[in-house]
């Protein structure tokens, strides 16, 4: 028994190490994968739900490693905020979609110029330089401050509601949009709103997956509709890959949504080409 057990640590411990050295390696590649051209952005279009119209699109990061191929932004996302290199990946990011975002500007001839959202993580909102970063993305883009949206989840702004409130309301001052991601997973709840400013929420796809054969989970997306509104701020639902989700989600007054049904994650040239 002693033996085994020996053997049985050495074999757990040989699968912690390749675990670290996978993601010290995975970091050591994410350093230069900018600068080498294999991170890129997609955008996943979002739709009103009243009328149906594309009113903007979600940023979402891309990793193509020439020997790993698609590394998971769950996986290298994660990397980047445990090893700090998301404090100038972060800053990349909002350039790149500040500046896709004013080329969608220039191309559409439309009276209703569409919004960018970017993820924010959770470091990023406690670098303290975020609000100069996203002036100087503005500035040097010549985006307007309305077209950009924030993405912030839940966990982030937790913990450190004064700190956030704060920042939250500045960033608001220079007019940008600020969502509540991924919103209903955490613990906070719905108390939570009433203290952190945000123009809106998304109801995590979990629940959205669910509406049509969970009551429970229709009940919750309901409920958070209704007093998101109450506190006069809006929500996207995510995560829409039925038409039946879609159908009751616009029944029950949810503002916005995002999903596959509506459309995957693109290029910001084939977004451009999308004409809804
Ligand atoms: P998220 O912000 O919740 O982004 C939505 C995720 O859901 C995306 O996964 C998107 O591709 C996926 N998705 C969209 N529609 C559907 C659907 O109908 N069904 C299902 N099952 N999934 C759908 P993705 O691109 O793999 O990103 C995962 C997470 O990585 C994001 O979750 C976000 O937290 C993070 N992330 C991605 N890009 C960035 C970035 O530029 N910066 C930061 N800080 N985080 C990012
Ligand atoms: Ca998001
Ligand atoms: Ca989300
Ligand atoms: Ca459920």
């Amino acid at each position: 028994a002693k033996v085994a057990g020996k053997n049985c640590f050495r074999f757990y411990s040989r699968a912690m190490n390749q675990a670290v050295e996978r993601r010290v390696h995975l970091e050591q590649e994410l350093r230069g994968a900018w600068d080498r051209g294999e991170l890129s952005l997609v955008y996943q279009p979002v739709f009103r739900l009243v009328d149906g119209a594309m009113i903007g699109a979600e940023a979402l990061l891309r990793w193509r490693h020439p020997e790993l191929g698609f590394v998971a932004p769950s996986v290298f996302i994660d990397v980047a905020e445990q090893s700090g290199l998301i404090e100038v990946l972060g800053p990349q990011v909002l350039h790149a979609a500040c500046a896709d975002a004013v080329r969608w500007q220039q191309e559409r001839d439309d009276e209703h110029p569409l919004f960018v959202a970017v993820n924010v993580s959770p470091r990023q909102l406690r670098s303290g330089d975020l609000p100069e970063v996203i002036s100087a993305s503005l500035r040097e883009t010549g985006l307007d401050a309305k077209l950009l949206h924030l993405e912030l989840t839940e966990t982030a702004v937790i913990g450190d509601e004064l700190h956030a409130s704060a920042l939250l309301s500045e960033l608001r001052g220079m007019g940008i949009r600020v969502w509540l991601d991924d919103f209903g997973t955490g613990f906070s709840g719905l108390s939570h709103l009433r203290r952190v400013p945000v123009d809106g929420v998304k109801i995590d796809r979990s629940f959205v997956a669910d509406v049509l054969r969970d009551p429970d989970d229709l009940a919750l997306t309901t409920a958070i509709i209704a007093m998101a509104h109450s506190l006069g701020i809006m929500v996207v639902a995510e995560g829409v890959e039925k038409e039946g989700q879609y159908a009751i989600l616009r029944e029950r007054g949810c503002d916005f949504a995002q999903g596959y049904w509506l459309g995957h994650p693109v290029t910001a040239e084939e977004f451009l080409a999308l004409r809804v």
